[in-house]
């Protein structure tokens, strides 16, 4: 008889379902604008104020009145950017202005410098301009009262300098989870440090906090952990100390000294342990309290490829990110591949734009442990259990991980 888990294989929709159900919004917080890059707002944005909030000059010249027949006016002043001078524009005048400067009392127009000659302290207007020319009235760019940004949006440069314009100084957002992570494996060596017989370096818990603060998290490393009942107890333990999240690889297979299903289970309550997927079908999901624990499977590969289907989209969903899923893109074949019959497999591709069209090139052999298949990965092809053969030019479905570069 095969030996078999105790856990049944649970579809990847009811997985997704599961952790998010269990991944509650974080509180709410405000940070200075310098810190907001990437933070999802947690409320919408109005306007106290309108932007521009004076009518200002769009262009280096001379406020005049539009209106005003004479070709020749005596220049009573100038205007700079930030500085309102009581200066008052009467017919037969101007004053030379400032792009940025606030239109002086009595002008109703500006004339381009490039459309004007010097005289000494006079100025011939050589082109008529028509009320309102080259003046950027109140309120042009935004309203007061004007919704802004909405709430859930990820603030970027445009974003954060939209803050900045309205007055605000701090942007309200949710918090960042923080995720306690750690490696289990007694195989495990500290990259820089030399290897033992039977070694091998540590690279999840590098690779999987890279992918904690990519995901907007804060990662919080316990270091290596050794398959026996009392480190991974301790290590367990202070990770749900510290961490809205808890985030672990290794040791959910069937080995003998796979020992966090069973540790989970003691401490908590354990939602799934196995998914119908390639790679990455022993993750395990669990809360232990109202902690969400994932248990990532030790290969390298299954570790990130389950991170990005299960563990981004809670960090995303936690932060308020109604973006949470991964843009899909169908994409054509360029070579025909084998997949997995039975279980969905994410194969790991580099795509390429021919003539309008998104072509897919797997990244070479797809072994779970051959971490080099997602370097230069733009997107994992799903691809659904069935026909296990796939031609070239066949439509597949392309999970986004990141912007398609020029290849
Ligand atoms: P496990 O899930 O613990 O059975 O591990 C599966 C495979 O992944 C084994 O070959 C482990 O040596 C390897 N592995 C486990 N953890 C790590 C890690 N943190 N870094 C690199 N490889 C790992
Ligand atoms: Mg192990």
């Amino acid at each position: 008889m095969p030996v078999e888990s105790p856990y049944p294989l649970v579809s990847i929709d009811h997985a997704l379902n599961t952790i998010l159900a269990h991944s509650p919004l974080l509180d709410e917080e405000t940070v200075p604008l310098e810190e907001a890059l990437g933070r999802v707002l947690c409320q919408d944005v109005v306007a106290a104020m309108p932007v521009p909030p004076f009518p200002a000059s769009a262009k280096d010249g001379y406020a005049i009145i539009a209106d005003d027949p004479s070709p020749v006016r005596k220049l009573v002043g100038e205007q700079t950017a930030g500085r309102v001078g009581d200066l008052r524009v009467v017919p037969g005048t101007a004053v030379q202005i400032m792009t940025g400067a606030a239109i002086p009392e009595g002008a109703d127009a500006v004339v381009m410098i490039e459309y004007t000659s010097r005289r000494d302290d006079e100025v011939i207007i050589e082109q008529k301009v028509p009320v309102g020319n080259e003046i950027r009235p109140v309120g042009q760019d935004i309203e007061q009262g004007q919704k802004v940004l909405d709430r859930g949006t990820t603030l970027g440069p445009a974003e954060i300098g939209l803050l900045a314009a309205v007055g605000l100084d701090r942007a309200p957002v949710y918090r960042q989870p923080r995720v306690a992570l750690f490696s289990t494996g007694d195989e495990l060596c500290e990259p820089g440090q030399p290897l033992a017989p039977g070694q091998i370096y540590d690279s999840n818990r590098f690779s999987l906090a890279a992918a904690v603060t990519q995901s907007g998290g804060i990662p919080h490393t316990i270091g290596v952990v050794d398959d026996t009942p009392q480190a991974l107890e301790q290590a367990l333990a202070e990770a749900l100390e510290v961490g809205d999240v808890v985030l672990t690889s290794g040791g959910v297979s069937m080995g003998k000294l796979d020992l966090l299903k069973p540790l989970l289970e003691a401490h908590g309550r354990v939602h799934f342990g196995r998914v119908v997927m390639k790679p990455g079908k022993p993750v395990t999901f669990a809360t232990v309290g109202e902690t969400p624990v994932f248990a990532l499977p030790g290969f390298p590969v299954s570790a990130l490829v389950s991170f990005e289907l299960f563990v981004r989209p809670a960090l995303r969903h936690m932060q308020g990110d109604p973006a949470w899923r991964r843009p899909r893109l169908h994409v054509k074949l360029a070579h025909a591949l084998h997949h997995d019959a039975h279980r969905t497999e994410y194969q790991r591709a580099a795509i390429e734009v021919r003539e309008g069209e998104f072509y897919a090139r797997t990244t070479g052999y797809q072994g779970s442990g051959r971490l080099l298949s997602m370097v230069g990965a733009h997107a994992l092809l799903e691809l659904p259990p069935g026909d296990d053969y796939l031609p070239a030019g066949a439509t597949v479905t392309a999970i986004l991980l990141q912007p398609i570069g020029t290849l």
